[in-house]
């Protein structure tokens, strides 16, 4: 029986496995182990790519938001607005700031609605930080503006977002910082945890730029408090190579995208992310194919029989219900788009080692597991 595994995590170092021996060799002979030319040029060069002044390597995803919000002097007493539609790891940057996390309902794109994020504002709130998630942006007009005329920071969590776009602008350029993780799974990923922010704010680059660093100027001198969180100057030679091939990498993603469209999308038990070729002002990377599916946990289980490995994202339970950070079950009713969706949604294998025929084996196994269902 064919196998198609949700991840292959081995495949990210075979894929590449005699370039990156050779980079292990390369960086590791020069001793260049912290804050050396290879994240410099690393960080010049997703700098380059997603037209913005300033990325900054750190440790992982979560803490390129911290570092953002402390940098912004966002913190106890503060409101940050962000969907629930997104990985714990939004609220906890969050939270680790001392600030509070208020939860907005999503929209047709799942993700933060402008209008939910509006009648959340109160006079706490500071910021909108959307999620940018399974590489799609959000509205970005619709947030951009309420934002503005608010005057809260616009801020991205966009761990998932390398590459997307909103008309010409990329996911975590559109505010005062946005974000990237570099875990292994992530679009591009490297051997362990990684991140990045990105900014076009000069003050706050350097202010992040020593916060990474034990609150170290340029010159080395103590300026500010900080932290240690330092992107590894070998991920980031790791990361250079993914980053020089994310241009194939997105178009198979895409065309992935397209290939289950084209097979999936007359099903009516299903729905399916946008397509690839009609989500204009959207242009969608597919960091993730989140779908939402009638009897979804039995077609989970269908298909996991048939070698086929999905995910039910963040357990199927949203932010706002994690009962272990003292919310709920029933704590909030202005979230209705978010718990519908949770009841339905099921991610469908998209990474770099499938082949098309794995694809149509997923596409093959679906279609019969609601056939079969039909002739009973
Ligand atoms: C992966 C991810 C993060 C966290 O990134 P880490 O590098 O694991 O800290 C944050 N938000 C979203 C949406 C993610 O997918």
């Amino acid at each position: 029986m064919r196998k198609v595994p949700f991840f292959d995590y081995p495949g990210i170092y075979t894929r590449f496995k005699g370039q990156f021996d050779q980079i292990f060799q390369d960086v590791c002979s020069r001793g260049a182990f912290i804050l050396q030319k290879d994240l410099a040029e690393f960080e010049a060069e997703l700098a380059e790519f997603l037209n913005v002044k300033h990325v900054l390597g750190v440790a992982d995803g979560t803490n390129a938001m911290y570092l953002g919000l402390q940098a912004l002097g966002i913190g106890v007493g503060d409101e940050v607005i962000i969907s629930s539609h997104t990985y714990v790891a939004t609220a906890n940057a969050i939270q680790m700031v001392g600030a509070s996390p208020i939860f907005a309902d999503i929209d047709e794109n799942y993700l933060l609605c402008p209008a939910a994020a509006a009648s959340k504002i109160t006079n706490k709130t500071r910021a909108i930080m959307p999620t940018q998630l399974n590489g799609r942006c959000a509205n970005m007009d619709g947030l951009r503006s309420l934002a503005e005329d608010n005057q809260l920071v616009l801020a991205e969590d966009s761990a998932q977002g390398l590459g997307a776009r909103y008309g010409n602008e990329f996911a975590g350029t559109f505010g005062s910082f946005g974000t990237l993780s570099f875990y292994p799974a992530k679009l591009i990923g490297c051997f362990g945890d990684g991140g990045a922010i990105m900014t076009n704010d000069d003050a706050l680059a350097e202010k992040m730029n020593a916060m990474r660093d034990h609150g170290r100027d340029a010159n080395g001198e103590v300026t500010i408090w900080g932290t240690n969180s330092r992107l590894d100057n070998l991920q980031a030679a790791f990361l250079r190579l993914r980053l020089k091939h994310f241009g194939e990498d997105m178009e198979r993603r895409r065309e992935i995208a397209g290939r289950y469209q084209r097979g999936l999308g007359d099903l009516s038990e299903m729905g399916l992310p946008p397509s690839p070729n009609d989500s204009s002002p959207h242009f969608d990377v597919f960091q993730n194919y989140e779908c939402t599916a009638d009897r979804r946990d039995e077609l989970r289980q269908f298909l996991q029989n048939k070698g086929i490995g999905t995910l039910i994202q963040w357990g199927g339970v949203p932010v706002h219900h994690f009962e272990g950070l003292g919310y709920g079950k029933e704590k909030f009713t202005d979230l209705s788009n978010t718990d519908k969706f949770f009841e339905r949604c099921l991610m469908l294998p998209m990474n770099m080692s499938l082949t098309n025929d794995d694809i149509d084996y997923v596409i093959e196994s679906i279609i019969g597991f609601y056939l079969k269902d039909n002739k009973q």
